[in-house]
């Protein structure tokens, strides 16, 4: 993995040199460790056409083809499963052992997605119910829409791909995909894999390089019936502000919370509260950032989870024993730094890290956080949680929904009323009874609301969105 790499985009089924490269730095140690394409328009276009010429073909290939082909792809990969785990922490600096964890989740994600292309269908409908309907046979199916432009953030660069590139191909789209700018080569990876699978060529497609050109350009094309977009809230809005008629699948940012009820037995959660606040240096759309402890067992909290998170290991993300690492980029270990500034100016108290080398940011608790303070409101996306007090589960319920984001919720509680009445009351996606709001399997339903996105992914609700229906009416009179 030493030696430089040098990729080229993958149109047609074919790697083509570009016209322009970028050299790819670690964000750890900012060393190159590759050259990449960065693709002007023309080369787009050139992606665009291919995608939109394979459209006949997968959309014609029937379901145990596609599904043979993900087989293909699930198997492959789990052959290169390690080399997989290399490329994601070498180019996202994202620690071994949880860059083998997103491996295992792409894996199962392919999986659900060779399982679901084999069960596509419609339904019959009794349209006899209706006067007028009489001697008539009436069914719907489900249809491809062609061309979906895929465009992935750099957190999750092999399964956040998987959840557009596995559904596309399970129900017989083309797509063409515009991984972010920092984690092209696990994208690249993957294209490599298919085509030893057996996808026809077109139907998948790579184009790397700046986000505004690329996606605006995939955004307004109208060859592209559906973008499937996961990233910043910011950009995702641009986006829908761009499409048109186009359909538009969102999956944004979040600032995620748990509740955290007297009577829990605090031993059992601590380290799953440090993993899911610390994981990949918190940069995951269900990290969780806001924890709210009733006030009985606040202290005891307090100084538990500190002291586990005080054991995590920081280092280099090759190094297997690593928990947390570097930041993404430096511009936001600046932008993490001035937010707990300012929550300290506003009397936070900081009683762990706060404090930078590099572009890793340690690992950082603040108490007493005001809901109005950037570290609370905004979405931190770094090795940053707060934790507050409550005396009330109606008052947590409030201080969780006092968010303009919406993805997931966790509650720890041992009364069953008090859960039943959160998962009623809390305004997210997906509510997480006795386990952080960090929880998700790659077949759950998954999306947010209010500015974190619309629509939903998880293989078979993806492929709801990147299918139409049909109805066809039979008159036999
Ligand atoms: P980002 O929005 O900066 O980039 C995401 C992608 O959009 C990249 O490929 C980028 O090149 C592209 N892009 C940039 N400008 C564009 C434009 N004008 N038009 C079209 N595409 C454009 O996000 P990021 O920093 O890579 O990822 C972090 C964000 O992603 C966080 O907000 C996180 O919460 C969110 N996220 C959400 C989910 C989810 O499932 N809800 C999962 C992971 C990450």
């Amino acid at each position: 993995m030493k030696e430089k790499l040098k990729k080229n985009l993958f149109i047609n089924g074919e790697w083509i040199p570009a016209e322009h490269y970028t050299p790819l730095d670690s964000p750890y140690n900012g060393e190159c460790i590759a050259e990449v394409p960065s693709a002007t328009v023309e080369e787009v276009e050139r992606a665009l056409q291919s995608a939109y010429e394979a459209r006949k073909t997968m959309g014609s290939m029937p379901s145990h083809q596609r599904a043979a082909i993900l087989e293909n792809l699930v198997r492959l990969l789990d052959q290169r499963s390690e080399e997989a785990a290399q490329i994601i922490a070498m180019e996202a600096a994202k620690p071994l052992m949880t860059a083998r964890g997103e491996v295992a989740r792409t894996i199962q994600t392919y999986k659900f997605a060779a399982e679901e292309a084999k069960r596509i269908h419609g339904e019959t409908i009794p349209v006899d119910a209706a006067p007028g309907g009489e001697g008539r046979i009436a069914y719907t199916v489900r249809e491809p829409l062609g061309v979906i432009g895929a465009i992935t953030p750099f957190n999750f660069p092999m399964n956040l791909v998987a959840h557009k590139v596995g559904p596309a191909i399970a129900s017989g789209n083309t797509v063409i995909l515009k991984p972010a700018e920092q984690t092209p080569l696990s994208a690249y990876f993957l294209a490599e894999l298919l085509q030893e699978a057996g996808l026809p060529p077109g139907a998948l497609n790579i184009v790397t390089g700046n986000g505004s050109l690329i996606g605006e350009k995939l955004v307004t094309d109208e060859r592209v019936q559906k973008i499937s977009f996961t990233g910043s809230p910011a950009v995702g809005k641009h986006i829908r502000s761009k499409a048109g008629l186009k359909r538009v699948t969102l999956e944004l940012g979040s600032n995620a919370a748990v509740i955290v009820d007297k009577e829990v037995d605090l031993d059992k959660i601590i380290s799953r509260c440090v993993s899911g606040a610390f994981a990949f240096q918190g940069q995951v759309c269900i990290s969780l950032q806001r924890i709210y402890v009733h006030q009985e067992i606040y202290t005891a909290f307090v100084e538990k989870f500190v002291s586990a998170a005080q054991k995590l290991v920081i280092g280099d993300p090759l190094d297997s024993a690593t928990d947390v690492s570097a930041l993404i980029s430096f511009r936001y270990v600046q932008r993490s730094l001035d937010w707990i500034e300012e929550a300290k100016q506003q009397g936070a108290t900081i009683v762990m890290g706060g404090k930078a080398e590099g572009n890793i940011l340690y690992p950082t608790v603040l108490l007493n956080v005001e809901p109005s303070l950037k570290v609370s409101c905004q979405e931190v996306f770094a090795p940053i949680v707060l934790i507050n007090k409550f005396s009330s589960i109606d008052e947590a319920i409030e201080l969780v929904n006092d968010s303009r984001y919406g993805l997931q919720a966790g509650i720890y509680t041992q009364n069953i009323q008090t859960a039943l009445n959160a998962t009623q009351q809390l305004h997210v996606g997906g509510v997480i009874v006795n386990d952080i709001p960090t929880f998700r399997l790659d077949h759950m339903p998954y999306g947010g609301v209010k500015e974190s996105g619309i629509g939903r992914e998880g293989v078979k609700y993806a492929i709801e969105e990147m299918t139409e229906q049909k109805l066809i009416v039979f008159n036999r009179t």
